[in-house]
């Protein structure tokens, strides 16, 4: 009987691009998707673009665009990148959409009804400008423990402490740079600490359905027995929000992590309307049918405790297993922009380099853990070439040339295949061997090496060992242990290489060995075909040339157990795959170094965009060279205001400055010394509107504290001319 599996990957925030540390999971999921519809089994792989909450909506508007058209044009990014990957999703939804409505709305009431939902008021930051209730990350402030400046509202990144947004020195709103007051609203939360939730969930998470370090985890979360550490969650967020509105709650809107994980039985049951699946069979409680999400283990708190109690309490099955993976790193370091490690899908493809060179490279390195995963560049470029281009690529190169040329493409029989259902790969065994730190790696690799000459002269035991490795493969591949799974598969490719070293086609048809030669390339094509099938899950581009140069139908799990029959004509071999060229790498980094990408500009999608100054452009004219290009992140960090001059004097004992006194729309005016004495006459600048850095550090100087900085132009030539904005402009408003 084919199992049921329903497959996720977590949900890719509408906010930014995809790039490789994202595509550790994708990948990891879609090999695993791929090795089980191979065997046979009806499995569903859904994902979906997450496209809620406060930074969507700040960001359209940033842009100048509806947050509807940010994620659809996001959505599409997303699907052009995974599709460049190879990652085949059975649908790829968005949570904007009335399906996951419909089910967040759905789970919301019964949670109601079953009494987990309560409405408390809680007192939180209001930006009184934007009129919105912040969310921690928009609020920054002094860290109350370190005094580090500029922190975010939930943690410092100076020191690493947590607090609550209320306890930062000096907050300030990041959206409009005010200062924010504290309001009452109603929230409503899903009542985590409810003894039913407890109970459900120290079972739940010890059921095996989580790895073990993630487990682990857990039971620190949910503390001991006696303890009650799960406090309430608060699902509510108030308007303006972009997402869906809670029932019977006008104002308020559900907070994106709550119809994120909905989005997986959103996107799932768009793929049953257009495939006639029965939704019920993969989701009602009960259900025979099996579910695994995959995620990073960043947000396994979500997944193993929110997920699970919603689901649990609102008549749905709770997910079989969640498989937590842990993140990449670029060689060795944190991915990083300066450094130019910090590398989009995109950029990868438009080098030219090969998706599956990645496919293979993260296939060798995943282990099911939640171990971080480095991609050493160097590590990639070797052994991508080697393990592909000099062991695996290269059984075919030498061999099928000849089944061409002297035999009309036709293979010879082979010797029986090995039984099907019985036996075991004594290769795997010795490869299962080398992992141990107490074998002696002398011996082994004797042992090895004799047992491999014993094979070279017996091919039908040779054909056997490699139909048995698939014994052995699949269990590697359903527990995502990859990387042993590719280590033992580059060990039968070693073996078959040393057959064609060994047998020496070249040479056979040197001296007209006829029979020999047909063979000898007949077999090295049969484990060719072998490989690939076990392959195919990690490269299934590549899977897809093999097939059609072998003239097979697509390869399936099983089908080891066959080899392709004498007569069988294949078509000419045509190189399969080039090398990883160091030129592509380098090219990569360069153009993911952020100094030297203009970033993406908040030009409305469809219109063209402006160039910007080449640094170089101002040499030789009369101004100065233009500084370097900053990213349009870096030059919204500067606050400019409109700002009235209420007042200006002269400063007693001071040669050159001004003593300004400006109205931002604040409760007090700031005070502001200008350097501008030589050319303004103070009465004159009474009344007159100008701009100011209201975010600039304030300054303490010898005649009083400066609060900000006035802008004025200068040059070559001699003048100083402040700014002024047009007619209309008024104080306290955003120059951007
Ligand atoms: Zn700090």
């Amino acid at each position: 009987m084919p199992r049921k599996i329903l497959v996720t990957s977590a949900l890719p925030y509408a906010n930014g691009s995809i790039h490789l540390g994202h595509l550790v999971e994708y990948i990891q999921t879609d090999i695993w998707v791929r090795f089980q519809k191979m065997q046979g089994n009806e499995c569903h792989y859904v994902c979906a673009d997450d496209t809620h909450g406060t930074p969507i909506m700040l960001r359209a508007e940033k842009e100048g665009i509806t947050p509807e058209q940010l994620i659809d044009r996001v959505w599409h990014e997303h699907k052009a990148d995974f599709d460049g990957f190879h990652v085949e999703f059975d649908h790829y939804g968005s949570t904007n959409g009335t399906e996951t409505k419909g089910y967040a709305q759905d789970i919301y009431r019964k949670l109601k009804a079953a009494g987990l939902i309560e409405v408390r008021s809680i007192e939180q930051f209001y930006d009184p400008v934007k009129k919105m209730f912040l969310p921690d990350r928009f609020i920054k402030g002094e860290c109350p423990k370190c005094h580090a400046k500029d922190q975010y509202g939930d943690n410092c990144e100076a020191c690493g402490t947590t607090y609550a947004p209320t306890e930062l020195i000096n907050p300030y709103s990041a959206v409009s740079g005010a200062q924010p007051e504290r309001r009452n609203s109603d929230h409503y939360f899903f009542k985590l600490s409810d003894p039913r939730c407890q109970e459900f969930l120290r079972k739940w998470t010890r059921s095996e359905t989580l790895q073990p370090e993630a487990a682990n985890k857990m039971q620190e979360w949910l503390g001991a027995e006696d303890e009650n550490k799960l406090s309430d969650w608060d699902i509510s967020r108030d308007a303006p929000y972009f997402g869906f509105e809670i029932p019977d709650a006008p104002g308020k809107y559900f907070y994106v992590w709550l119809d994120a994980p909905v989005g997986y039985m959103g996107s799932f049951q768009q793929l049953c309307n257009a495939k006639g699946i029965d939704f019920d069979a993969y989701w009602k409680q009960g259900s025979d049918a099996e579910l695994y999400h995959f995620i990073g283990k960043d947000i396994l708190y979500f997944h193993a405790l929110f997920w699970p109690a919603m689901l649990q309490h609102a008549g749905f099955r709770t997910p079989t297993k969640l498989f937590a993976h842990g993140f990449l790193t670029v060689n060795g370091e944190k991915m990083s922009k300066s450094r130019g490690t910090f590398i989009t899908a995109d950029s990868y493809l438009k080098q030219g380099l090969n998706p599956e060179y990645l496919r293979y490279y993260y296939a060798a390195k995943l282990n099911g853990t939640m171990e971080d995963l480095d991609l050493n560049l160097e590590d990639f470029v070797a052994k991508v070439n080697s393990d592909l281009i000099g062991k695996y690529i290269n059984i075919a190169s030498r061999t099928a040339g000849f089944i061409t040329k002297q035999f009309n493409g036709k293979l010879t029989e082979m010797p029986e295949s090995a039984h099907s259902a019985f036996g075991q790969s004594v290769i795997a065994l010795s490869n299962e061997e080398t992992d141990r730190a107490d074998i002696n790696p002398q011996s082994v690799s004797k042992l090895d090496a004799s047992y491999d000459d014993h094979l070279i002269n017996n091919p039908q035991k040779l054909l056997h060992e490699f139909q048995l490795a698939s014994h052995d493969l699949a269990p590697l591949y359903e527990s995502r242990d990859f990387a042993k799974a590719s280590r033992l598969i580059m060990r039968l490719a070693d073996v078959a290489n040393k057959y064609v070293n060994e047998e020496k086609p070249w040479e056979l048809s040197k001296v007209g060995n006829e029979d020999k030669l047909h063979f000898t390339c007949s077999m090295s094509v049969n484990l060719v075909r072998i490989l690939t099938i076990y392959l195919k899950p990690a490269l299934p581009n590549l899977a897809v040339q093999v097939e059609s140069f072998l003239n097979t139908p697509p390869l399936q799990w099983s089908d080891a157990f066959q080899t392709l029959p004498g007569g069988h004509a294949i078509n000419p071999y045509q190189h399969l795959m080039t090398r990883v060229d160091q030129k592509q790498i380098d090219a990569m980094i360069e153009a993911n170094k952020e100094t030297l990408v203009p970033p993406p500009s908040p030009v409305r999608h469809g219109e063209a965009q402006q160039h910007l100054p080449s640094p170089l452009k101002g040499e030789g004219a009369n101004v100065g060279a233009i500084a370097p290009i900053i990213s349009i992140d870096d030059f919204s960090k500067v606050d400019l205001r409109v700002a009235k001059i209420v007042n200006a004097e002269h400063v007693e004992g001071a040669e050159k400055l001004l003593k300004l006194t400006l109205d931002i729309g604040e409760e007090k005016p700031r005070t502001v010394f200008a350097g501008i004495k030589s050319v303004y006459d103070p009465e004159k600048l009474k009344g007159r509107m100008t701009v100011m850095v209201a975010n600039l550090a304030p300054r303490k100087m010898k005649f009083g504290l400066s609060e900000g900085m006035v802008l004025a132009a200068s040059g070559e030539a001699p003048g100083l001319f402040i700014l002024g904005p047009d007619d209309g402009a008024q104080p306290g408003m955003r120059i951007k």
